[in-house]
């Protein structure tokens, strides 16, 4: 496992830029490793473990960068629930754990280091000194993972009956003896113009 000094730098280049999420991010990801056991997630691990990110912000790209897991390779899943979170699954043991952030991280924060203005360079430095108590909550979870879910499921490949659009891992919806993709069926997050 690389040092938190060197994985924070990886998060960074990754990233884009230093900030305090990528702090809270790495340290995070780290966390859940450590109570899982996992040492080498770019090694030997690499196919023992799943994530699950519950916000699509800079924590999140530290997380990816930490534990390896990638959306492209099914590992990485994302539920958006605007949630700083996480929950490292280790398929092998099927143990799990969930970790969160605290909400009174951010007031500690303000606490520890009233003499930097900038929230951001408050944050960064605050959260590399506080403790995994102050920082995170954590819970010990049970996570079912169908076969669907999994990196290197191969299924069958359907086809809307109304779009023609192909779709993969059983995203297909049956209604009235029809196959519909999600976007037919009413999920649609965009709307057709011409
Ligand atoms: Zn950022
Ligand atoms: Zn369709």
């Amino acid at each position: 496992m690389k040092t938190f000094d060197q994985l924070l730098r990886d998060a960074e280049v990754a990233h884009g830029h230093l900030c305090a999420g990528q702090i809270l991010g790495v340290r995070l990801a780290m966390r859940g490793l450590e109570l899982l056991g996992i040492d080498d997630p770019h090694g030997k691990d690499r196919k023992r473990l799943i994530t699950f990110v519950e916000i699509d912000r800079c924590a999140t790209d530290a997380v990816g960068v930490v534990t390896g897991c990638r959306l492209g390779k099914r590992a990485l899943k994302f539920r958006d629930w605007g949630k700083v979170a996480a929950t490292f699954v280790d398929i092998q043991s099927g143990r799990a754990v969930r970790i969160c952030a605290k909400e009174s991280s951010k007031t500690l924060a303000r606490q520890l280091h009233p003499e930097i203005a900038d929230k951001n360079q408050q944050q960064m430095l605050a959260y590399r000194e506080m403790s995994i108590d102050d920082l995170f909550s954590e819970q010990w979870v049970k996570v079912t993972l169908p076969a669907e879910e999994l990196p290197g499921y191969k299924g069958e490949r359907i086809v809307c009956a109304e779009c023609g659009e192909g779709i993969n891992f059983q995203r297909e919806v049956r209604r009235d003896g029809k196959i519909l993709c999600r976007a037919c069926a009413g999920e649609r997050y965009y709307e057709e113009i011409s």
